[in-house]
């Protein structure tokens, strides 16, 4: 479970990093009134569990009270990724000298952890670190040892950080061991002209499999929880294996395995996938139905890819599931299928006879995703 920026940075401060102060509001008149109480020039951020929100015109500087209104009533409603803004929130602005990237994630290739720093942290930051891999330091840590003040200098000194920034990177250590965390980041990371060390920004992914013994949340991370995280609820409501991610091109295959090679070579196609959806073996015209439903639900998707490998279930039960699913479930969106395996042919005379508008048919994975991902283009 990802967590919103405002709750990451609450998680932050209580284990003693320094964040700029802020408030939260889901109206743009709250927005002029903590501007109000902040002293007047803010820093409006849309409140959407996806990163690039700078560069999508979700953080903006406001110069008073008036102007925040403006910019909140701006930023509110604004689609970020497929994410519809529902909060911002309204923080301190800050004299940045220097922006850096600091991170711990889970490497399960592993069974560590990663930091990850650089001392040219920001919003280029994947730029930076697809040009010039050398300007990122990447640090395994192991979950026994921690990071200790000893370990933090070495990544620091590694990435070039300041002497200031190993206290952070210690506490920073302590936020992802007792909060059970499996990410967090700070980007950036900066110091002020002022000389101070400041977490900007803050993301959280939190390990679901602790949240029983994670009680600070309560009913809170339910009652927070934004259109991602209803598809996935919805999904899992109909015992769908769902994970929301935020491209264009939605997916369905039968088979983890298949699903995460159809993710693939969808970004090889240059297209971003949608989300994961494996229908597992029976694919069933209900199955199929739902997780078709799901997928048209999110804004974010321009065209769907049905990726089937007939094993034990055939291919023509599949077209049979598809046909029956398009006459409960309103397209809306084009529909590129591939059938292959056992009695793919059958398969593709049912969805042929079908004559969907919506629907067009691809022999091959590769060829189906290069189609997907020009039909989610040409939208
Ligand atoms: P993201 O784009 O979703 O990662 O959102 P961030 O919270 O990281 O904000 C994007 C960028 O806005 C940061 O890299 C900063 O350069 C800038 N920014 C954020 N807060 C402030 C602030 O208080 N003052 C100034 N001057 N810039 C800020
Ligand atoms: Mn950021």
């Amino acid at each position: 479970m990802d967590l919103y920026e405002h709750q990451a940075r609450e998680l932050l401060e209580e284990h003693g990093i320094v964040v700029p102060k802020a408030e939260v509001t889901d109206v743009p008149q709250g927005a002029r009134e903590i501007a109000r109480r902040l002293g007047g020039r803010v820093v409006v951020k849309a409140q959407v569990k996806t990163g690039g929100r700078g560069k999508a015109g979700g953080v903006k500087i406001a110069a008073d009270p008036a102007a925040a209104e403006l910019t909140a009533r701006q930023i509110l409603g604004m689609d970020i990724k497929g994410h519809t803004v529902r909060k911002v929130m309204v923080a301190e602005p800050v004299d940045i000298e220097r922006e850096y990237y600091v991170s711990y994630v889970l490497d399960r290739a592993t069974g560590r952890f990663l930091a990850i720093a650089s001392a040219e942290g920001g919003m280029d930051i994947e730029e930076v670190a697809a040009t010039r891999p050398e300007a990122v330091a990447r640090i395994p840590v192991d979950p026994g040892e921690g990071v200790t003040t000893a370990r933090a200098a070495e990544i620091a000194s590694a990435a070039g950080l300041p002497p200031q920034t190993v206290d952070v990177l210690v506490r920073l250590w302590d936020v992802l061991v007792r909060e059970d965390a499996l990410l967090v980041e700070v980007n950036p990371l900066v110091r002020t002209v002022q000389g101070r060390i400041l977490a900007l920004d803050a993301k959280v992914t939190l390990d679901d499999n602790a949240r029983f013994r994670q009680t600070r949340w309560g009913d809170d991370l339910a009652a927070l929880d934004d259109e991602g995280d209803a598809l996935e609820a919805a999904a899992a409501e109909k015992g769908l294996n769902y994970v929301k991610l935020d491209g264009e091109v939605g997916i369905i295959g039968n088979g983890a395995g298949l699903v995460m090679s159809t993710l693939d070579v969808v970004a090889g196609c240059g297209a971003r996938p949608a989300n994961f959806l494996d229908i597992g073996g029976g694919a069933s015209a209900q199955v199929m139905a739902d997780g078709l439903g799901v997928i048209l639900a999110d804004p974010g998707v321009k065209s769907v890819f049905v990726n089937v490998f007939g094993g034990i279930t055939a291919c023509d039960a599949v077209a049979d599931g598809i046909v029956q699913a398009l006459e409960t479930v309103r397209l809306t969106k084009p529909l590129v299928v591939r059938l292959d395996g056992n009695n793919a042919v059958r398969g593709r005379t049912i969805l042929d006879a079908h004559r969907h508008p919506l629907v067009e048919q691809a022999t091959s994975m590769d060829g189906a995703a290069r189609r997907a991902a020009e039909l989610a283009h040409a939208h």
